[in-house]
């Protein structure tokens, strides 16, 4: 009697396992239907930082980031405390949920076809610069991206706080890492290392991987001596080079 009743109740602690299973497995492709990327926004405008400055670039904006919820509430106790960009929500300028990569691609083609020449996504000419931003692009961007972005003729750029490994395929990495986040992404084209986090020392990061070493001065009140201040370092050690928003300086998006 005592194995029966046994039993029984294995049977159904199997079952009400089972069900969840289920449950979760329809949650998540209920999920994926309803909504595979979230953009925050979509423009078109000139690279502002680093290496890429003044190239051409599509700014794909993603919403969300794993160092900070974007709600000023949350800033003080984030591991990312002097964020400059709102990537909260799919409001912005042409912003939305994405169902699939090939819907995401052919938007940000009909948004950059809006607005240069015919011939700029032709891929025998490098095709035009497509900069996956956020908020951190890496919880979204994935090979089936990737690929359709490509297949469409972009040249693929990525801005990442480095805490995410960077899928392969993508054309250009830029690593800008946060102070208090395990960054694991350690390898890339760019390093973009913003100065005036406290406690940073800019030779930790030599080692790492990268073809081009940047300094930015943090965008606060003490920009002008934070600047001056990452020119002389730099002057002082050679392999780092001074980045600068410049589209806030000109005032472009
Ligand atoms: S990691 Fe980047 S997007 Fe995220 S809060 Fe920091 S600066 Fe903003």
């Amino acid at each position: 009697m005592f194995a029966l009743v046994f039993l029984l109740r294995v049977l159904l602690i199997g079952r009400l396992l089972y069900q969840l299973f289920r449950f979760a497995l329809s949650a998540f492709a209920l999920y994926k239907l309803i909504a595979m990327y979230s953009v925050k926004e979509i423009f078109y405008t000139l690279q502002g930082e680093g290496a890429q400055t003044g190239r051409p670039a599509l700014f794909l904006r993603f919403a969300g980031c794993n160092l900070w919820s974007g709600r000023e509430a949350d800033r003080q106790a984030a591991i990312c405390s002097f964020c400059d960009t709102d990537f909260v929500g799919t409001d912005g300028e042409n912003g939305g949920q994405f169902k699939s990569a090939t819907a995401l691609a052919a938007r940000a083609v009909e948004v950059a076809l809006g607005l240069c020449a015919e011939d700029a996504l032709d891929k025998s000419v490098n095709g035009l610069q497509i900069v996956l931003t956020g908020g951190e692009p890496l919880l979204q961007v994935d090979s089936a991206l990737i690929d359709a972005l490509h297949e469409r003729g972009f040249f693929i750029a990525v801005e990442t706080n480095g805490t995410i490994k960077a899928p392969s395929g993508l054309d250009w990495v830029c690593v800008s890492p946060k102070l208090g986040s395990e960054v694991v992404q350690r390898s890339g084209d760019e390093l973009k290392v913003v100065y005036g986090q406290d406690g940073l020392n800019p030779e930790e990061f030599l080692s790492w991987d990268f073809t081009h070493f940047y300094l930015q001065p943090m965008d606060c009140s003490d920009i002008d001596q934070l600047t001056m201040a990452v020119i002389e370092y730099c002057k002082a050690h050679p392999r780092w080079k001074l980045s600068l928003q410049s589209h806030k300086i000109l005032q472009i998006p």
